[in-house]
């Protein structure tokens, strides 16, 4: 029998490492990984109207407003029949009173905060590759693939980087983040749901500490 887990909801600065662990959590668990960042990047691949006036918003680190998201969002999720680790949603406090009450107000739930000082986060993006086969991350500098520009599961897939990983826009990005989460905070903290965590460690210790969430 699948053991049912509780949903997490993983808030921190973009490049705090929530994709990572999102992907080492599900390699381990029953939980599904949804990145409103993926949603949205997919929206854009498909060229569609909606999918323009996104990357517009995006390459110039700025947020899609709240109700854009928060129907992708409820489009992509379907609680009964899964837990989810929900990546980059909320950003806002609207949209946390959003995922509260439209879409977890049934399913247990724990927010975790990934704590990383800002001159990591910026060097991180910098030099972040990503397989958009398998989602892998690679850093070019800490972490390089083992053939150069290439991803090391899917071989023959070239390693993308992304438009809004550029620093002045990282730095945009986490401005406006940073402008944005403290309400967010304060709502799970309010409601006895936020765990911090110390995000700038060795992987193994975040997922392990994540890991421990699942079972209190
Ligand atoms: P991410 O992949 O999480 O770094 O998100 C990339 C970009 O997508 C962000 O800089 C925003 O422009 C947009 N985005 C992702 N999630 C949200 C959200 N919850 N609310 C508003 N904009 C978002």
């Amino acid at each position: 029998m699948i053991k049912k887990f509780k949903n997490f909801i993983f808030l921190g600065s973009p490049g705090s490492g929530k994709g990572t662990q999102a992907l080492n959590l599900i390699k381990e668990t029953s939980l599904v990984h949804l990145s409103t960042g993926d949603l949205l990047r997919k929206e854009i691949e498909e060229k569609s109207e909606l999918g323009l006036k996104l990357k517009n918003i995006i390459d110039a680190g700025q947020l899609v407003d709240d109700k854009t998201v928060a129907e992708l969002l409820k489009k992509n999720c379907d609680l009964k029949s899964k837990s989810f680790i929900f990546d980059g949603f909320p950003r806002t406090l609207a949209q946390a009173e959003i995922l509260s009450e439209d879409v977890l107000a049934n399913f247990g739930h724990v927010a975790v905060y990934f704590e990383m000082p800002e001159d990591v986060i910026v060097s991180r993006l910098v030099h972040r590759r990503i397989c958009q086969k398998c989602n892998a991350i690679y850093n070019i500098k800490t972490k390089p693939p083992k053939n150069d520009g290439y991803c090391d599961n899917c071989e023959s897939e070239k390693l993308f980087h992304r438009s809004d990983d550029k620093e002045e826009v990282i730095r945009e990005r986490v401005k406006v983040y940073n402008e944005n989460i403290g309400p967010v905070l304060d709502f799970y903290r309010n409601k006895d749901l936020l765990k911090v965590i110390d995000a700038n460690r060795e992987n193994r210790l975040i997922l392990d500490e994540l890991l421990g969430f699942l079972d209190n």
